[in-house]
């Protein structure tokens, strides 16, 4: 079987570095690997829309700052298939038949949707579209036979219900869809940056992101700005580094090497921890530190970012040509999906020369 990738991001805002250490980062990795045979990278614009139908022109805006993120931190559109969903009406349509097999109580169980309806202060005025976008999600990774769905952790409610999806799929209209894998990164603090805030997740929607576009100035203010161990108040005070974002960022950014070249008091993050937690260590250096480490980090990313902005034209044609290929791949599966569900009448002289004996003898 063909190993295929799908995976995305919604246009609600440029990317920040949780999603680079979450997902971005690993998607680069696996692209340049070769152990795939089709990778699809979707901005997801249509399941952005589910929460900001009346503000079209932010989604508008986003799509462009969101595939200079992509194609900056390397993805390649010669080994990735860069698309925009609603380009892809196959996806809407297979939605709407995998509406059948979901129940209202279902959609409701899922923990990832529910912390965002609360976030988003919707109570009982919730889009149905937004309610429904784990069924959309289904059609986006089904569509494309994707096997393997690399995201963040907050996403794993999203591929448990796509993987009910096609096993119930299957299982009345016979085999035809996928089931994915979720692949999530192997190191703990990747999986869901906190907040420079210590919200317990960097996100576009909460303000409170290290933007991947971010200048160093930015930067600088942002980091110098992190939420620490509020009980850490003297230098001298032993510290904590469990829960504290700046020990985060650093499991998640940080190399051995850069010790040697931005503090060489430590060879290692564990030793500067140890210093932390016993006492005598002050945030600022800690802080210090981890601002040469994501700016070590964020270079090349702003390097290869300012290249493309001086081709924008041509980064409209990357997407609409990966469109016009997610597109016919999309199209393939919703016949097969048609098929199955016996839907495809036209397509079925079967069916129209039983029916004409049937009236004709
Ligand atoms: P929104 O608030 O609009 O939902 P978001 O910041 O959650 O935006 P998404 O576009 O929903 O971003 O998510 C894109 C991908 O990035 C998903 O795979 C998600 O799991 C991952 N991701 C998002 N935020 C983080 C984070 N803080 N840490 C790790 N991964 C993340
Ligand atoms: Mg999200």
């Amino acid at each position: 079987m063909s190993k295929i990738i799908l995976t995305g991001d919604r246009p609600t805002g440029k990317l920040h570095v949780g999603h680079y250490v979450g997902s971005l980062r690993n998607r680069v990795l696996l692209q340049n690997s070769g152990d795939f045979d089709e990778i699809y990278i979707m901005i997801a614009d249509a399941q952005a829309l589910t929460d900001n139908a009346e503000h079209p022109e932010k989604v508008r805006e986003t799509i462009i700052e969101v595939a200079l993120d992509y194609l900056s931190v390397g993805l390649d559109p010669a080994k990735s298939c860069l698309f925009i969903q609603s380009q892809i009406p196959e996806l809407t349509e297979l939605s709407f038949y995998y509406m059948n097999l979901v129940t209202v109580s279902r959609l409701q169980r899922n923990p990832t949707v529910k912390s965002e309806i609360q976030m988003r202060n919707f109570e009982t005025s919730i889009p149905v579209g937004f309610f429904t976008y784990p069924i959309s999600q289904a059609a986006d990774i089904t569509a494309f036979k994707a096997t393997t769905v690399p995201v963040g952790e907050d996403q794993e409610p999203m591929i448990e219900q796509t993987r009910e999806i096609v096993r119930k799929f299957n299982s009345v209209y016979g085999e035809t869809l996928v089931e994915p894998e979720i692949l999530l990164s192997s190191n703990k603090a990747c999986l869901r940056l906190p907040g420079t805030d210590g919200k317990a997740k960097m996100s576009k929607s909460l303000g409170n992101c290290i933007y991947l576009s971010d200048p160093e100035d930015a930067v600088k203010t942002k980091v110098m700005g992190m939420f620490t161990d509020p009980d850490h108040l003297k230098v001298s005070d032993p510290g904590k580094v469990e829960c504290n974002p700046v020990f985060i960022y650093l499991d998640a950014f940080c190399r051995d090497e850069y010790f040697a070249e931005y503090c060489p008091d430590y060879a290692c993050l564990q030793e500067m921890k140890d210093h932390y937690t016993r006492g005598g260590l002050g945030d600022v250096k800690v802080k210090r530190f981890l601002l040469a480490v994501i700016n070590e980090e964020l270079a090349p990313i702003r390097a290869r970012r300012a290249e493309f902005e001086k081709r924008i034209p041509e980064v409209y044609d990357i997407l609409h040509a990966g469109s016009a290929k997610a597109e016919a791949k999309a199209a393939g599966t919703l016949s097969e999906v048609k098929a199955a569900m016996r839907i495809n009448y036209f397509d079925d002289s079967e069916l129209i020369r039983i029916q004409s004996e049937k009236y004709n003898g």
